[in-house]
């Protein structure tokens, strides 16, 4: 019996899950590592606590279920995406803390760079926005700030990765400097149409190509762990960024499947096939994954807040205990009688982009209780997905199903709103960890364990149908829209 490591390094935790050859989890660990918050606009990592994290949670995963290196097949990696490294290529030191993806401070930089007008040469070539989010203008403010870096850097002293490369590094002993064309595309220094690092962009940001990783499929052998980190060589075999990850992992291969995962926020990922389509209504486009020679695309977009909504009816308006009391709250009521939550409290992301926005409670009425705040809250998650995956079927055409996964799909009315709104089907995998999920397909794909068409078949899940007509969902849907328009512009002057 051999089974798959699948390491997953969120943006808060590393975890890894052994998964079995017919890809049921057997055991799992999780570590969490420091936040670092400098300033305000700063969110750092320190990638050697990482690694260190990530490796005792293998190591513990590892003997939890009494596995040696010698019963595992194969290991990928998923990562929290966009975050950059930069360490020296002969001590392996970080030449200073990663700065993770939700850093800003490089968005006077982007503005400059959008005021260049060089937004269309960027979006064509990378498929993305500027924004501080992606790793390039990240790596320029490490090259420029951090003593010496350029210079050595330039003297091919240092390396730069996102946290797959740097975990693939040490989890090699230093031998392999790769990362694949999931994590490449979310650098912003990829071009995703000749699959190359971009020499104008390189030059644009002046980061010298000496510093980059090779670029490789999503699942292919790409040589082997250290025998000293766990007892023996294990091949490593896949890796994708999270959202890419669980993409793979809900089994979405095809053309027009879509993903939703309910987190914090919510990610929403389509596999279009192997055209890049390039959005009219404010989605990126991406790599899904390369393998076999091919590489798939995907438009995504995201809801900024989601699950975090949840968290606040709990813990500052103290409506509820804790996340699941949602539902049974929202259940003792049978609609929000009128009443209509918008959460935009960061502004709102695709597809309005609107970082004036601010939320709002609106149709209140005398009859308006805590039960149906608690159910139109709910209901703001669905309709923040609904307008997303509009937005993609009007780039992309008609979405069949969605599958979805996220801690707050775990609620079962939501998603039965979800199917409402939508009109169209959700489904619901018995197995949530899809992120971990996706790197040990990947990975066991490469070495043969699994194959693409019995992982579609395996799947046992849950399935929501719509229940009401399509004209209630209009009406409701147009109450929502009237409802967003209402917070538009908010902050600004
Ligand atoms: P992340 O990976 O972003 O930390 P998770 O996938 O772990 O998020 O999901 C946690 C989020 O889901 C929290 O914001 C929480 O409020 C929300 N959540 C968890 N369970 C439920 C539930 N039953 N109903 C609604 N929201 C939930």
């Amino acid at each position: 019996m051999k089974y798959i490591m699948a390491l997953d390094a969120g943006t808060t935790s590393c975890r890894c899950i052994l998964f079995d050859r017919f890809g049921r989890p057997v055991s799992s660990a999780q570590k969490e590592f420091t936040q670092f918050f400098p300033t305000p606009d700063r969110v750092e990592h320190d990638a050697v606590e990482i690694w260190d994290t990530q490796r005792s949670a293998a190591a513990k995963a590892m003997s939890d279920a009494g596995l040696t290196a010698s019963d595992i097949a194969a290991v990928g990696i998923t990562d929290q995406r966009e975050t950059s490294v930069i360490w020296d290529r002969i001590t392996g030191e970080p030449i200073y803390h990663a700065i993770v993806w939700q850093d800003r401070r490089t968005a006077p930089f982007c503005d400059k760079l959008i005021a260049d007008g060089i937004s269309d040469t960027i979006r064509q070539k990378t498929g993305l926005l500027i924004d501080p989010y992606f790793s390039a203008t990240k790596i320029r403010w490490m090259l420029d700030n951090v003593p010496h870096a350029r210079e050595r850097a330039e003297r091919g002293e240092l390396l730069f990765g996102t946290i797959d490369t740097w975990l693939i590094w040490n989890l090699s002993g230093g031998r392999l400097h790769i990362t694949d064309y999931s994590n490449a595309s979310r650098t912003m220094l990829f071009n995703i149409n000749t699959l190359e690092w971009d020499e104008e962009i390189l030059r644009i940001m002046d980061i010298p190509p000496c510093i980059l990783p090779k670029v490789m499929p999503s699942s292919c052998i790409y040589g082997e762990t250290d025998p000293d980190i766990f007892g023996g060589s294990i091949p490593i075999a896949g890796a994708a960024g999270d959202q890419q990850s669980a993409l793979f992992g809900q089994t979405c291969f095809n053309a027009g499947d879509v993903k939703s995962t309910y987190g914090t926020g919510c990610f929403l990922l389509m596999n279009t096939g192997e055209k890049p389509v390039f959005s009219e209504h404010g989605l990126v486009t991406t790599i899904a994954w390369g393998i076999d020679g091919r590489v798939e695309y995907a438009l995504e977009g995201s809801v900024f807040v989601a699950g975090s909504l949840i968290q606040w009816l709990r813990d500052k308006l103290r409506l509820i205990d804790s996340a699941a009391d949602s539902e049974y709250f929202a259940r003792k009521v049978k609609d929000t009688n009128g009443c209509i939550v918008v959460p935009a409290f960061t502004g709102l992301g695709a597809p309005y982009w609107d970082p004036y926005a601010r939320g709002a409670i609106v149709g209140l009425s005398r009859g308006v209780n805590k039960y149906h705040i608690i159910r139109a809250s709910l209901e703001s998650l669905a309709f923040q997905t609904c307008d997303v995956l509009m937005a993609m079927e009007a780039d992309f055409g008609k979405l069949s199903a969605v599958r979805v996964d996220g801690g707050a799909s775990a609620n079962d009315l939501l998603m039965q709103v979800q199917a409402d709104i939508l009109q169209r089907g959700i489904i619901r995998p018995d197995i949530l960890e899809t992120t971990a999920l996706g790197a040990a397909y990947l990975a066991g794909l490469a070495v043969g364990i699994y194959d693409r068409k019995s992982l579609s078949e395996k799947r046992r899940d849950t399935v929501f149908s719509p229940e009401i007509s399509p004209e209630d969902r209009q009406k409701r849907l147009n109450k929502w829209h009237k409802a967003v328009a209402l917070t538009r512009d908010w902050e600004k002057e």
